[in-house]
């Protein structure tokens, strides 16, 4: 249409794009003839979603500030009612390990997300060798329920949807005899029923990460599986193997994957630890994966 300048097709990033502005044609030679003369009409397809407004006042510590510098990215993984899942990578140029670090599988668990972005700052700040891929919350419906859920939007306990083996009988088993039907911990009908699972699920085979760190609470303690020597210590939580749950993210990445799982128990889900805290534990964990992991033979940075 003459006079027109339509943009219909401009990617949708969560960050407020600056306006596009009506400029005059400029006058004197060369000026194109067809400039618009209209008003440009511009289609701004509404973002996914915008996590640090979402999030920031919902989760625990997290100013608006340390949100936006955590500069997160819509992925094509989508919840069950339609929010982006949100990630962020922070490579180092001569990165050899791959490293996921999840948050906020369970919705109410509001430090686990917070973590996860504090943890993205000191990424940012402390030089080591490797691709870190974060996804703040996973469950981002039950972080946005009012009150937050563990659950999803399905009523899914995500932890128990992974397809470990023997799923069918042990999951089903699990949660009516040890959970007494507990609805907080309803594994789904089937593995990978919920989007939510299938995108880390996804993510897992595409990213091949050495390790990944998921983080919960309140249970204020460390976990680990999957092969190798687990981290004694992260800051004040304490290794102590709780056990093994049909479908949880741990017994399918580190046990029946071989990727190890460090999964941190914080000791509150509505309040994160001190940020002296939350770094030490930082660091704890690089040293120990300085001396513990190792990138996978014939691995590379992708
Ligand atoms: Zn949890």
């Amino acid at each position: 249409m003459p006079g027109w300048l339509e943009i219909g097709t401009v990617p949708a990033p969560f960050e407020a794009m600056p306006a596009l502005s009506v400029t005059e044609a400029p006058a004197g030679v060369g000026a194109p003839p067809f400039v618009a003369r209209k008003p440009v009409r511009t289609f701004m397809p509404a973002p996914a979603s915008d996590p640090c407004r979402d999030w920031g006042a919902r989760l625990p510590n997290v100013k608006p500030a340390l949100c936006t510098a955590a500069r997160l990215l819509p992925t094509e993984g989508r919840s069950n009612q339609g929010r982006a899942l949100f990630m962020r990578d922070v490579v180092a140029p001569d990165a050899q390990l791959r490293v996921l670090v999840v948050g906020a599988i369970h919705g109410d668990e509001l430090s686990s997300a917070a973590l996860a972005l504090h943890w993205i700052q000191n990424a940012e700040e402390t030089p080591y060798n490797a691709h870190w891929r974060f996804i703040p919350a996973l469950n981002p419906d039950g972080l946005m329920a009012r009150p937050p859920t563990r659950v999803n939007a399905k009523g899914v306990d995500l932890n128990r949807n992974f397809p470990t083996p023997n799923w069918a009988r042990d999951a089903k088993v699990y949660w009516e005899k040890r959970t007494r039907k507990d609805p907080r911990r309803w594994p789904g009908l089937k593995p990978l029923s919920e989007p939510e699972s299938r995108y880390l699920h996804d993510e897992m085979a595409r990213f091949q990460p050495d390790l990944i760190v998921s983080i919960h609470a309140p249970y204020g303690v460390l976990d680990f599986d999957g092969p190798g020597t687990p981290p004694p210590k992260l800051g004040r939580l304490y290794l102590d193997q709780v056990g093994i749950f049909p479908g949880s993210l741990g017994n399918y990445g580190g046990v029946h994957k071989g990727m190890p799982v460090v999964t941190i128990e914080l000791p509150n889900a509505m309040r994160t630890p001190l940020e002296a805290e939350m770094r030490q534990m930082w660091l704890d964990l690089l040293r120990w994966m300085s001396e513990r992991i190792h990138p996978a033979p014939g691995g590379g940075v992708r």
